[in-house]
């Protein structure tokens, strides 16, 4: 199918931008990034806005800094530009781990972080990625800037905080810490699909005992998670088997898993289980992902 018919704008600044936001942002207004999702969405008319407004002439919205103990993502940055970026390689190892698992390397090279983010797909690695990093979206409109932790942005399926005048202009994630160990474990129905399951954790071991640990999921509920409980039962604790064995049932405990036309919701649960145990297991060991 074709797209329902619509007005294309090309600002190239985002003052300019931000302007056209302010007029057709809440009259049926889109904001072009990579496409990846927007397209297809406008091809199948799930989508039909009446303005499109393509952020690709912006180039100040891609690029990836050091902001003191932090990293600073440009919205527009290409997946396969933040993938294989050395300061993410150094600083967000758990970004490059997952993104292993992100579509495949066409769609990489044309989707951007900030178009994923936005999108929020509950299957959608990087929200959660997001989540355990306690990374911050920076917003802006043509009226006010904030900034919205990632606790505060994802609030449903294809649904986050962010306002129809609003534009999300860049993504900021702390430095990884000394001694932090990350893990990324998937399921998914073929390599680069959508996770039928997928967790994600960073954590400290200090003598033995675990620290600190930050574990998300995607793919089994409405929106990514966080599984804040999982982090308070383990603080302090040895990952032994059985602790391992004890989390993994906390987790899926606490999740109402839904069946698709793929998946049971039984098997999305046996699967969680599996990946939140090998994720605690690499922790432990001290595996470099
Ligand atoms: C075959 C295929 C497989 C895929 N597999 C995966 C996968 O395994 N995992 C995964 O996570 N994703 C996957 N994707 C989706 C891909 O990651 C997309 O790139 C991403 O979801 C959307 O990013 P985009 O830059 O293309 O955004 P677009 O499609 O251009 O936009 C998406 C939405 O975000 C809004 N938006 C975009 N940028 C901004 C901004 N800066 N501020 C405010 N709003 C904005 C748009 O208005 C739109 O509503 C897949 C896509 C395809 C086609």
């Amino acid at each position: 199918m074709k797209p329902s018919r619509f007005d294309y704008l090309r600002p190239r600044t985002v003052d300019e931008a931000l302007a056209m936001l302010a007029d057709h942002g809440a009259n049926d207004g889109k904001l072009l990034a990579g496409g990846q999702s927007l397209v297809p969405m406008m091809n199948f008319r799930v989508a039909a806005p009446a303005v499109l407004i393509d952020l690709n002439g912006i180039a100040d919205l891609a690029g990836i800094s050091e902001d003191g103990d932090r990293i600073v993502i440009g919205a527009m940055t290409r997946h396969n530009d933040v993938k294989a970026h050395p300061l993410i390689a150094r600083h967000a190892p758990l970004v490059e781990a997952a993104y292993h698992h992100v579509a495949h390397f066409t769609v990489r090279n044309r989707g951007t972080l900030g178009g994923n983010l936005v999108h929020a797909d509950p299957a959608s690695e990087m929200p959660m990625i997001m989540l355990v990093l306690g990374a911050e979206m920076h917003v802006a409109s043509a009226a006010a800037s904030r900034v919205v932790p990632a606790e505060e942005f994802f609030l449903g399926t294809y649904v986050t905080a962010i306002e129809e005048d609003e534009l999300l202009m860049a993504i900021s994630l702390p430095k990884r810490q000394a001694g932090q160990r990350h893990a990324f474990e998937e399921v998914s129905l073929r390599k680069g699909d959508f996770a039928v399951s997928a967790v994600g954790a960073v954590a400290d071991i200090e003598d033995g005992r675990c620290r600190n640990l930050r574990l998300g999921l995607a793919g089994v509920s409405d929106a990514a998670l966080l599984a804040h409980d999982v982090g308070g039962m383990l603080e302090g604790e040895m990952l032994t088997d059985r602790a391992i064995a004890a989390a993994g049932e906390a987790v899926v405990a606490g999740i109402e898993f839904r069946g698709t036309v793929s998946v049971s919701a039984e098997y999305r649960s046996d699967v969680t289980r599996e990946l939140v145990g090998r994720c605690l297991r690499r922790i432990h060991e001290g595996a470099a992902e």
